[in-house]
């Protein structure tokens, strides 16, 4: 899985395709969609038109939460698959877990079946908490292969990424960029970008290639989405990284896995 993709979040159908058009152009092979986000359709026209071989693609969706259960997840899964115009997706998610449905342990043995059908190349989730993941990896045979949580300089979680670490799962940051809001003006990461000639974002992004974690910023703006893929000329020090992971103020812009439904 390339560490660096494109998320689609909050774009429109109509615009998805420019914008994952635009991100491959840029060389982006990766792009994060999801069921709710209703843009699979455009997403999946962008990736027919690019031309690139479907081997070079990695493309992720996501399950929706009123869509868990082991027959309404295989039911879910045939219609993103049709609406991306793809035989397969290369990682699939459970979106959120929730807890208070209790049906996500049911939904990964669905996960596990289109695992063993081929129809996704790995499966994973998406806002696990340890002990959703502990669940799942006690009443089933097969360790998700990656948690996509929130994360940026201001939400490090050591807890979660300890546990992914112990347990061989990758950790995958979504809202990156903290969404483009106030931590993009914080004066120590400023401070960082101008002492190696980047921007703010390229930093942030450069942070988390250099902790392990997967990346899918997301823009719709071309120049941003060159931008955010051109983090690959320059190095992070020790004493750079010291002083962002003194930003950590466990401080969530989304909702808490825990009660969300
Ligand atoms: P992000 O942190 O990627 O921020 C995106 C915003 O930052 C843009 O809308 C823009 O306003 C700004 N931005 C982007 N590049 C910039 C640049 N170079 N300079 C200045 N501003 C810039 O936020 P996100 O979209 O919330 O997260 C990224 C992806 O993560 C989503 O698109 C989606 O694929 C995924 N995601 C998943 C979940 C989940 O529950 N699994 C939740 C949220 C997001």
């Amino acid at each position: 899985m390339p560490q660096l993709g494109f998320g689609v979040w909050q774009v429109p159908d109509d615009e998805a395709a420019d914008a994952v058009g635009a991100a491959l152009e840029a060389g982006y092979r990766s792009i994060d969609t999801a069921a709710i986000y209703e843009n699979e359709k455009g997403t999946g026209r962008a990736l027919a038109a690019s031309g690139i071989p479907r081997e070079e693609l990695f493309v992720t969706t996501k399950l929706w939460n009123s869509d868990q259960g082991y027959d309404a997840t295989l039911r879910a899964f045939d219609a993103s698959l049709a609406r991306l115009g793809l035989d397969h997706v290369d990682l699939y998610l459970i979106h959120w877990p929730v807890p208070e449905q209790d049906r996500y342990v049911d939904t990964w043995k669905a996960f596990e079946r289109i695992l063993a059908d081929g129809r996704a190349r790995a499966v994973g989730v998406s806002n696990f908490n340890p002990a959703h993941l502990q669940r799942v990896i006690d009443e089933t045979a097969t360790v998700p292969a990656l948690n996509q949580i929130e994360l940026h300089p201001r939400l490090q979680q050591p807890v979660p990424r300890a546990f992914h670490a112990d347990h061989g799962i990758a950790t995958e940051a979504w809202s990156p960029l903290g969404q483009g809001k106030d931590l993009l003006q914080d004066p120590v990461l400023g401070g960082i970008a101008r002492k190696h000639g980047v921007t703010v974002a390229q930093v942030v992004l450069r942070w988390h290639l250099q902790t392990g974690n997967v990346v899918i910023p997301k823009s719709v703006t071309p120049s941003r989405i060159r931008e955010n893929i051109d983090v690959f000329g320059f190095e992070l020090d020790a004493e750079d990284r010291e002083r962002i992971a003194a930003l950590d103020a466990g401080a969530r812009l989304g909702p808490d896995p825990d009660t969300m439904n």
